[in-house]
């Protein structure tokens, strides 16, 4: 089993949003790959899906409209499919970071475009590689990140949301250590900077709605290349 614990886990409106099936495209999606590392998410959703399964036939009287009916059963087989990946880490990134393949959670293979080694992703300064995640709902957004060893992101801050989630190595900002499986949500007022772990840099998964406002002289540059 992996020697790694992880420190950050999704909130529990999280949890429970995902498992009724009432986040977006973008959180289900990192919160899927979390769930992927971390046990005790896991049973905390399916406990919340037991409850929900209770409430379901507990309550077969009601008169639930036709279309309603059908969204719920859709939810609970997309459920049941995601069940079946949960924990499934055998698809693979080549990267700069390790002479090893990286293990991805399988849900982020379609978003991947079949870019597996992040030397076909985009560069941008300190030699950061980025593959950009779109999403059906525009108003989210992500990429994967590849920071080499104690390499900088720009200090930035956010109109909305943001979340990260650590698929190999870690890194540090001004309130704490991040590493693999760990998932950092961060709101609208902070702003951080971002630090690669100075051994194993960082690949990581980010979400996020709103423009990212980079802050300073390296962060206008940035914004002007529409990182
Ligand atoms: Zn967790």
């Amino acid at each position: 089993m992996h020697s790694y614990q992880i420190n950050k886990h999704p909130s529990y409106d999280m949890l429970l949003n995902h498992a009724m099936g009432n986040t977006s495209e973008a959180e289900s999606l990192i919160i899927s790959c979390h769930i992927a590392y971390c046990p005790i998410c896991k049973k905390e959703i399916e406990k919340y899906e037991e409850i929900g399964g209770y409430y379901l036939t507990n309550h077969e009287k009601l008169n639930v409209s036709k279309d309603l009916w059908k969204n719920i059963l859709d939810k609970v087989e997309d459920l049941e499919q995601e069940h079946k990946q949960n924990n499934y880490l055998s698809h693979s990134i080549k990267s700069n970071l390790t002479n090893d393949v990286i293990k991805i959670p399988s849900f982020l293979t379609k978003y991947l475009e079949k870019m597996h080694n992040t030397d076909s992703w985009k560069s941008t300064i300190n030699n950061v590689k980025y593959k950009d995640i779109k999403f059906k709902d525009s108003n989210f957004k992500g990429k994967l990140l590849e920071i080499p060893a104690g390499k900088m992101m720009p200090k930035h801050g956010h109109e909305a949301y943001e979340a990260t989630l650590v698929l190999h190595g870690g890194y540090k900002d001004e309130k704490g250590e991040y590493n693999l499986g760990d998932l950092v949500v961060a709101s609208s007022d902070e702003v951080h900077s971002p630090i690669a772990d100075t051994n194993t840099g960082c690949l990581c998964l980010v979400v996020y709605s709103g423009e990212i406002q980079f802050k300073g002289l390296i962060g206008s540059i940035l914004n002007l290349s529409k990182f």
